[in-house]
C-alpha cells in the first residue's frame, strides 16, 4: 500500500531534512536591495485558468477570477507587472522583457520537442540573440493570442523553464488541455510562427539564503515555477539552500523535468529530495500511489518549528484546496487552510504561487 511503501524512505529522509534545519541561518544575499524593490509586485500572480473569451470554472469547482470580478483575467495578471525593471537594478545586460509600459513582444516559435502524449516544450526566439530574458526569479510571462473567431484575445501565463542567464532563446514546457484556447494553440503552432509575450510577473522574489529549508509541492505543470526556484538555487554556489519536492501526477510520463530532478539528486543528495506521487503508478512503482496526503507530507516537509522555512504550492485548483487553501485570487494568496495548516504551519511559512 502507498503509505507503507513510501514511509520507510519518506521517516529517512524526515530525520535527514529536520537536521538541516537545525543548522544556523546563512547571510543575505547581494540581491536583497534588487529583489526589496521589486517586493511590491512580487506576491502577484497565481495559478489561474485565465479565460478572457468563455467564462471557464476551473476543476473542482473553483471560479476563475476573470468570471468573478467579471474582467479579463489578463488585467488581473498585467496589475502586477512592475515598472521597468532594468530600469531600478542598475544593471546592463540587455534584458529582452522589462515590465512596464513595454507591452507585449512577439516571439519565433524556433523548434518544438515532444515531452509526452499531451506536454511539448517550445523554444521561442528573442528577437535579440544577444539578451537574456530579463526574468527575475521566481516570475512568469504572459501570452496573448487572438484566433479569427474569437471576440477577445486570450491571455495565460507560462513560466520558462530555460535558465534565466540563457540567451537568445526562452523554453516553455506545456500541457494541451482539451478546449482550453492558449494551450491547444500552441500545440498547433509550426515552426517560424509567432506569439505575444509580455511580462514579466513577478512572483516570490528569490535571494540566495532566503531561507534554510525549502519545500516544493506541485502538480502536473505547477511544477514550472519550482524548477526555476530549484535552478536558481542549485546553480548558484554561494547558495545552501535544502530543497524538497513532492511532486504529484497521473501517471509516470506525466512527470515533467524528470531528468533534471534526477539530476539534482544525484549531484546534491545531502540538499535535494524528491518524491513523487502518481494517480495511475506503473507496476513495481515504490512511491506515493494516489493523492498527496496528509502522512506523506508530515515525513516528507521540515516541520514547522524547523527555524526558517518556506513551503510553495502550485498546481490544479484541487491540489490548492486540499494542501494549502485555495488562492484568494491572482494577487492575493488566501487563508491557510488544508493540510498544511492542519499541520501546524503558519500562512507566513507558505506561498501558493
Ligand atoms: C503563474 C503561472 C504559470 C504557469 N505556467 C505554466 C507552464 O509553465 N506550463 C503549463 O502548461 N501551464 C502553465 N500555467 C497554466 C496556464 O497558464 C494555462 O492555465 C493552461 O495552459 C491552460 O490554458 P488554456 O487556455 O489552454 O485552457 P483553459 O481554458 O484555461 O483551461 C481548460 C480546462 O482545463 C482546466 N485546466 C487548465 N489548466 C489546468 C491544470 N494545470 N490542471 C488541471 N486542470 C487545468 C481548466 O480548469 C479548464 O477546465 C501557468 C499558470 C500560472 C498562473
Amino acid at each position: 500500500m502507498f503509505a507503507s511503501r513510501v514511509f520507510r524512505p519518506a521517516q529517512q529522509l524526515s530525520s535527514h531534512v529536520r537536521r538541516y534545519a537545525t543548522e544556523s541561518p546563512k547571510s543575505g544575499s547581494n540581491n536583497t536591495i534588487l529583489y526589496g524593490l521589486l517586493g511590491v509586485g512580487a506576491l502577484g500572480g497565481g495559478y489561474y485558468y485565465l479565460n478572457s473569451g468563455n467564462s471557464t470554472t476551473a476543476q473542482h469547482g473553483v471560479k476563475n477570477e476573470s468570471g468573478a470580478h467579471g474582467m479579463p483575467a489578463s488585467k488581473n495578471e498585467e496589475k502586477n507587472i512592475p515598472a521597468k525593471i532594468g530600469a531600478v537594478t542598475g544593471i546592463a545586460p540587455v534584458k529582452a522583457f522589462t515590465g512596464g509600459d513595454q507591452g507585449f513582444i512577439s516571439l519565433l516559435l524556433e523548434s518544438v520537442e515532444n515531452v509526452s502524449h499531451n506536454t511539448k516544450k517550445f523554444r521561442f526566439k528573442l528577437n535579440d540573440e544577444d539578451s537574456t530574458s530579463g526574468l527575475p526569479v521566481a516570475s512568469a510571462l504572459l501570452t496573448k493570442f487572438k484566433g479569427p473567431d474569437m471576440e477577445k484575445p486570450v491571455v495565460r501565463p507560462y513560466t520558462p523553464v530555460s535558465d534565466e542567464d540563457e540567451k537568445g532563446y526562452l523554453d516553455f514546457v506545456v500541457k494541451v488541455y482539451p478546449n482550453g484556447p492558449m494551450s491547444e494553440h500552441l500545440h498547433a503552432m509550426k515552426v517560424g510562427e509567432r506569439l505575444d509575450f509580455k511580462g514579466p510577473i513577478p512572483k516570490y522574489p528569490w535571494t540566495a539564503n532566503k531561507h534554510d529549508h525549502i519545500a516544493l509541492i506541485a502538480g502536473g505543470t505547477g511544477i514550472t515555477p519550482m524548477y526555476q526556484v530549484a535552478r536558481a538555487i542549485f546553480k548558484n554556489p554561494e547558495d545552501k539552500t535544502k530543497v524538497t519536492l513532492v511532486f504529484g501526477n497521473v501517471s509516470e510520463e506525466d512527470i515533467l523535468l524528470k531528468k533534471e530532478w534526477e539530476e539534482l539528486e544525484r549531484k546534491f543528495p545531502q540538499r535535494f529530495r524528491a518524491f513523487y506521487v502518481l494517480d495511475n503508478p506503473p507496476e513495481g512503482w515504490t512511491q506515493g500511489k494516489g493523492f498527496i496526503t496528509k502522512d506523506l507530507l508530515k515525513t516528507t516537509l521540515p516541520g514547522p518549528k524547523d527555524g526558517n522555512i518556506k513551503l510553495f504550492v502550485c498546481g490544479p485548483p484541487g491540489l490548492y484546496k486540499a494542501i494549502a487553501g485555495p488562492k484568494k485570487s491572482p494577487g492575493e494568496q488566501g487563508e491557510l487552510s488544508g493540510i498544511l495548516s492542519e499541520l501546524g504551519y503558519t500562512q507566513e511559512q507558505v506561498y501558493k504561487f
